[in-house]
């Protein structure tokens, strides 16, 4: 599957914002976007100057595409499968992209971004109720367990991912068992459990307009 393969501090660049694309190093000082806060190739005179409406939509729409690594056609086949589903799009919208398997990898601290978690998953490290699911897209659902593949346990990227993922904390809707490999889908998020940095709102109103 085609995949944005250019340089990804460029992309936090671009949004404002980290999307936390390089693993470890998006917490620590040698991030870009701490060093350089500014849009790439742009003067920072034109970066602040003011954005038009149009712009201020398409910005968040971008910088929730980016975070999750998907192309155009894929975000919007995610709107447009939200906007059918029952309860608030842009809710519908944040549910189903953080409960791709590649999204739910990552959130467990199994991987150090949604990139590796893909990665991992292709290779086929991945099991899903104790069966091997190489889809990064899998909707994952609720009470559905997640492990690393008992040969897969070695790979010593996981392990530093379980490392640096200790001191960030877990998720509410989901339990994470590092010493065993495993996690666990307590609940689909809810409203208040969803990415707070993402504005739906405003993406909503994008495809709307
Ligand atoms: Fe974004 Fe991570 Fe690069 Fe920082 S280090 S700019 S958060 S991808």
């Amino acid at each position: 599957m085609a995949r944005y393969v250019g340089p990804k501090c460029k992309l936090c660049r671009r949004e404002g914002t980290k999307l936390f694309l390089k693993g470890s190093r998006c917490y620590s000082d040698k991030c870009s976007l701490e060093r350089r806060n500014s849009p790439p190739g742009e003067r920072k005179k034109r970066f602040r100057a003011k954005m038009s409406d149009y712009a201020i939509h398409l910005r968040e729409k971008q910088k929730a595409k980016r975070m999750y690594g998907l192309l155009e056609q894929q975000f919007k086949n995610y709107f447009k499968k939200s906007s059918k589903m029952k309860g608030i799009t842009g809710d519908n919208l944040l549910r189903m992209l953080e409960t791709r398997l590649d999204s739910i990898v990552f959130r467990m601290g199994f991987a150090p971004s949604r990139n590796t978690a893909r990665q991992l998953i292709n290779h086929g490290h991945i099991l899903v109720d104790g069966k091997k699911v190489d889809i990064p897209s899998f909707l994952v659902k609720a009470k559905q367990h997640i492990e690393i593949r008992g040969k897969s346990r070695q790979i010593p990227i996981i392990h530093q991912a379980m490392e640096s993922h200790k001191s960030l904390g877990q998720y509410d809707w989901l339990e994470v068992h590092p010493e065993k490999f495993t996690g666990y889908i307590k609940n689909l998020p809810t409203a208040e459990q969803l990415p707070q940095d993402i504005d739906h709102r405003l993406i909503v109103e994008f495809y709307s307009k």
